[in-house]
C-alpha cells in the first residue's frame, strides 16, 4: 500500500485549485434584483380575520444608522454573520389591511409622491392585491415619519382615502403639532417635521386622537410603545383567542432588534426608552405566543418571536398558497 506523502510542489497546486472551492469566511452568494416583477401582498387569517400585508415599496438606508449606540465592528460583523449587507439596509414597508367584522382597517398610509422614490406604492399594490382602496373604513397611524404619514397627502393636498376614520395617538399628535418645534429639532429633522405637520393638517381627515388600550374597531385596539417616537403605538388585533401585533417602529430590523435587543438606531428619537419598549414587547409577544408584524421587517414581515436565552430570534411565518 503506497501512502500520497504531497511535496512542497504538490501543495501550492493544491492550494491554486482551491480559491474555486472555497468561500471566504466572511463572503456571501449575492442574489441580485428579480428578472419579473415580485408580487407585493401577502393574505393570511387570524381567526375570523381576513389580514393582508400590502407594500408601500422600500427604502435603502446605510447600516451606519443600526445599532449606534453599539461598537460599529461588532454590529458590521454582525450583520455579515446573518448573511445581511454591510452597506445597505434594504427595509420593507408592510402595511397591514384588517377586515373584521365590519371594519377595514389600514395600518399607516405610506410615504405618497413627496419622500423617496422608492417607496410610494401602497394605492396601487391595494389595487393589485384586490382591496378597494374606498372600501377602507378606519385608517390607524402608528407615528408620524413620512413613510408612515406622508401619504395621506394626494396631489391637491386632500386626504388620500376621503371617506374613512382617521386616528393617530395623542401623544404623537401633540408632540409633532407643537409650536416651534421645526427650530428645536437638528436641521436634518426639520423636513420631518414640517412633513408631519402638513401631514396632520391635510384637508379632510378629522383625527381621533388615541390613548393607550383603545379600541379603534371591535377587536382591534392600540397599545402605548413610545421611543422611536413619543407618541408611537403598535395595534394588536384579537380574534377567536389569536393575537397579533403590528409593531410599526417598536422594532424596525429583524435581525438586529432580536439578537441584540439593546441596540438602538438612528431614527429611535429616545434610544433607553425604545429599548425598554422593544423588550416588553419582544417579552409579550414570545410568551403569550403572540404573533408579530414588523413594518420594516423583510416582506411579508409577519411571524414569531422565539426567546434564545437573553435575546430573541424572529421566525417567519409560513407562506401559504391556498
Ligand atoms: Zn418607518
Amino acid at each position: 500500500m503506497s501512502i500520497f506523502k504531497p511535496t512542497r510542489r504538490d501543495l501550492l497546486t493544491m492550494a491554486a485549485a482551491m480559491p474555486a472551492l472555497t468561500l471566504p469566511a466572511m463572503g456571501r452568494a449575492q442574489l441580485g434584483p428579480p428578472h419579473q416583477i415580485n408580487p407585493a401582498h401577502f393574505s393570511f387569517t387570524l381567526g375570523q380575520a381576513k389580514m393582508t400585508v400590502v407594500s408601500d415599496g422600500y427604502l435603502g438606508l446605510g447600516t451606519d444608522g443600526l445599532g449606534v449606540n453599539a461598537d460599529p465592528a461588532e454590529v458590521q460583523a454582525f450583520l455579515a454573520s446573518q448573511f445581511l449587507s454591510t452597506s445597505q439596509n434594504y427595509s420593507h414597508t408592510n402595511h397591514l389591511v384588517i377586515e373584521l367584522g365590519e371594519a377595514k382597517v389600514l395600518v399607516d398610509v405610506g410615504s405618497g409622491n413627496r419622500f423617496l422614490d422608492t417607496a410610494g406604492r401602497l394605492m396601487a399594490n391595494l389595487d393589485a392585491a384586490g382591496i378597494d382602496a374606498d372600501s377602507i373604513t378606519h385608517v390607524v397611524i402608528t407615528h408620524a415619519h413620512p413613510d408612515h404619514i406622508w401619504g395621506v397627502r394626494d396631489d391637491f393636498d386632500e386626504a388620500i382615502l376621503p371617506d374613512a376614520a382617521y386616528s393617530m395617538g395623542a401623544v404623537e399628535r401633540d408632540f409633532w403639532m407643537q409650536d416651534g418645534l421645526v427650530n428645536q429639532v437638528a436641521p436634518e429633522m426639520q423636513q420631518f417635521v414640517l412633513g408631519a405637520v402638513n401631514s396632520i393638517n391635510v384637508d379632510g381627515a378629522d383625527w381621533q386622537l388615541l390613548t393607550n388600550d383603545q379600541e379603534v374597531a371591535p377587536g382591534i385596539r392600540v397599545i402605548d410603545t413610545p421611543g422611536h417616537t413619543p407618541g408611537h403605538l403598535a395595534i394588536v388585533v384579537e380574534s377567536d383567542g389569536q393575537q397579533l401585533i403590528a409593531l410599526g417602529d417598536s422594532m424596525t430590523h429583524a435581525y438586529t432588534n432580536f439578537a441584540h435587543p439593546e441596540w438602538y438606531n438612528n431614527f429611535d428619537m429616545d434610544g433607553d426608552v425604545t429599548v425598554a419598549t422593544r423588550k416588553r414587547l419582544l417579552d409579550m409577544a414570545a410568551a403569550d405566543r403572540m404573533a408579530v408584524l414588523g413594518y420594516h421587517f423583510p416582506f411579508p414581515g409577519v411571524g414569531h418571536v422565539a426567546r434564545e436565552g437573553d435575546a430573541y430570534r424572529f421566525v417567519p411565518a409560513l407562506w401559504q398558497f391556498d
